[in-house]
């Protein structure tokens, strides 16, 4: 089926068009530089940025393509989870969309979508279920069980207080680094010692991995960083500054691929997907590849354009639950903040 995408869960408007498994389009409009001066997402900056990159994008994509609306055989939409204003723009351009074409509305999951992203034949064969997903952004941190994409999809653990990339992002802050700090601390890290500070690693202890062994906590590890550097400042030292960014980068992937790992060995799945902004990491591509390599783990890393937020990713997966039998959301389908990762789709009418 030709499918086309559309995401806005947060500071990228995407839209993506599919035939299939076949990328056919995904143009990208963020507005992640109008944030940078708040150090972080700033919903309604957001909402109004897809509202105006909503229209342009969506013919950029269908011109690029080289289709027709009237060719198009369904419409697909993150409805959650995500910033509210923000999902409700992309949300609203896809059912007046599928009303004005008359074609049939998928309303999906943003997470799920992710893990759709690597379905797409530029990846060559698709991914073997089940897989573990590591799921890292700057809204996100989330291990899932993927048995089934159109069908079972378990949430095993996530971050009980900032998202990786948040992590990343507000660190940098600390550092006098702007915004977005992932990159940042990723290139200042390269001549830095990893092994300089040994900071915490988020719910590693034992008696934290009996409840939470697939949970993640980076607040901790952020107040730490922030203490280090306050002392250092108070003792009159100069910051080093490579070497708190490369030992923070270290544990922040130590927890995160120890996490994934665990999960693959704890569950006998042998197969790791990736996805997300913070994918971009160096360090956590090195590590995760390293230590799925010694685990017996075969591991996917999609390409960054297929981490970040997009279109194309929503499109794949609502390409799948169409070649999988699933009918179409109604359209009476709201945009939901938080939806939770086992409802794949949204097909019912919701409240509020
Ligand atoms: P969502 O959480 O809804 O997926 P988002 O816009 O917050 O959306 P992405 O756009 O996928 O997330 O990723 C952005 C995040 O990734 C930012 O927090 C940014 O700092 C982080 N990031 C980008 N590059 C790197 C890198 N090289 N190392 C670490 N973090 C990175
Ligand atoms: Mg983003
Ligand atoms: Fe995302």
């Amino acid at each position: 089926p030709l499918v086309l995408g559309i995401e806005s869960s947060c500071d990228e408007t995407g839209i993506g068009i599919v035939r299939g498994r076949t990328l056919l389009s995904n143009t990208i409009a963020s507005s992640m530089d109008e944030h940078a001066r708040y150090g972080g997402v700033v919903p309604e900056v957001a909402a109004r940025a897809h509202l105006e990159a909503m229209g342009p994008s969506i013919e950029a994509a269908m011109a690029e393509a080289g289709v027709t609306f009237d060719e198009l055989d369904a419409i697909a939409v993150t409805s959650g989870p995500g910033l509210s204003g923000a999902l409700m723009v992309g949300v609203g351009a896809a059912k007046a969309l599928a009303l004005a074409t008359n074609k049939p509305f998928y309303a999906v999951n943003h997470l799920v979508g992710h893990v759709g992203a690597d379905i797409l034949d530029t990846r060559g064969e698709p991914f073997d279920y089940p897989t573990i997903a590591l799921l890292v952004s700057g809204g996100h941190t989330s291990l899932l069980l993927v048995r089934d994409l159109v069908g079972d999809v378990e949430l095993l653990g996530e971050t009980i207080d900032d998202a990786a990339g948040e992590a990343f992002d507000k660190v940098a802050r600390i550092l006098g680094l702007p915004y977005p700090g992932g990159p940042q601390i990723d290139r200042a890290a390269e001549g830095g010692n990893p092994a300089a500070i040994r900071f915490p690693r988020g719910l590693s202890l034992p008696k934290d991995m009996a409840e939470h062994r697939y949970d993640f906590s980076f607040s901790g590890l952020k107040t730490a960083v922030a203490r280090w550097v306050e002392r250092a400042e108070d003792a009159g030292e100069e910051i080093p500054v490579a070497d708190v960014a490369a030992s923070f980068r270290e544990a922040v992937v130590d927890v995160l691929v120890t996490k994934a790992i665990n999960a693959c060995r704890d569950l006998g799945v042998p197969r790791l997907l990736l996805g997300g902004g913070v994918v971009a990491n160096a360090r956590l591509r090195e590590v995760a590849t390293e230590r799925a390599a010694a685990a017996g783990v075969a591991l996917r890393i999609p390409p960054f354009s297929l981490c970040t937020d997009n279109g194309a990713m929503i499109a794949a997966l609502a390409a799948q639950l169409i070649m999988a039998g699933k009918q179409p959301s109604s359209l009476g389908v709201a945009a939901d903040s938080t939806l939770p990762v086992t409802e794949i789709q949204v097909a019912e009418l919701t409240e509020g």
